[in-house]
């Protein structure tokens, strides 16, 4: 079994940690009713999607 010569030091493993961190959700903003929603997804509030009304707003209640 392959068994690590050095150990590695609080440096080395913190900066290969250094890309784990959970990232920001990006947020849009409904071009329709104003409503912050997810860029790419229709509106959770007015069922609006690239400026027509893909779910009816009575679906979505
Ligand atoms: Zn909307």
């Amino acid at each position: 079994m392959a068994v690590p010569k050095k150990k590695t030091s609080k440096s080395r493993r913190d900066m290969r940690r250094s890309h784990l961190g959970l990232k920001s959700v990006a947020v849009g903003e409904c071009p329709n009713c104003g409503e912050t929603k997810l860029p790419h997804h229709v509106c959770g509030s007015c069922g609006y999607y690239d400026g027509r009304e893909v779910v009816s707003a009575a679906a979505e209640a």
